[in-house]
């Protein structure tokens, strides 16, 4: 397992369910893919499926399972073949979903997107 120093100067993003280290916040290129996802341009710690069974991300490209190396937490996707090459999304880059990570910010690990959580506001006749 690689691990990357947990000091002030160093960001990176770790499994939300075994904290293994997975990507440094300096790898991300986009946060809030479709409001659900991060690209980075590498990622450690991910076991990523040899045969990728053509998962098409919304119809942009074929993408292979990427699931932390250490507990299996289907994290996200690295891009096998992207048929329209531009701006970040190029094969061999990772997309992995927020809310399957935690972000080390060089002071505490957090959440960076929260569970949904549906709040709803009573409205009471007076
Ligand atoms: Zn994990």
């Amino acid at each position: 397992m690689i691990e990357f120093d947990k000091n002030p100067d160093v960001h990176f993003f770790l499994c939300r369910q075994c904290r293994a280290h997975i990507a440094l916040d300096e790898e991300h290129l986009l946060i809030d893919v479709m409001n659900v996802g991060v690209i980075f341009s590498n990622a450690v710690n991910v076991e990523v499926e040899d045969n990728p069974r053509r998962h098409i991300i919304a119809g942009i490209c074929t993408a292979a399972e990427a699931r932390c190396s250490r507990c299996m937490l289907h994290l996200g996707w690295k891009f096998v073949r992207v048929p329209d090459e531009h701006f970040v999304f190029q094969a061999g880059r990772f997309l992995l979903y927020l809310e399957c990570l935690m972000l080390w910010n060089g002071s505490k690990t957090f959440c960076p997107v929260e569970e949904s959580e549906s709040e709803e506001e009573n409205d009471t006749d007076g």
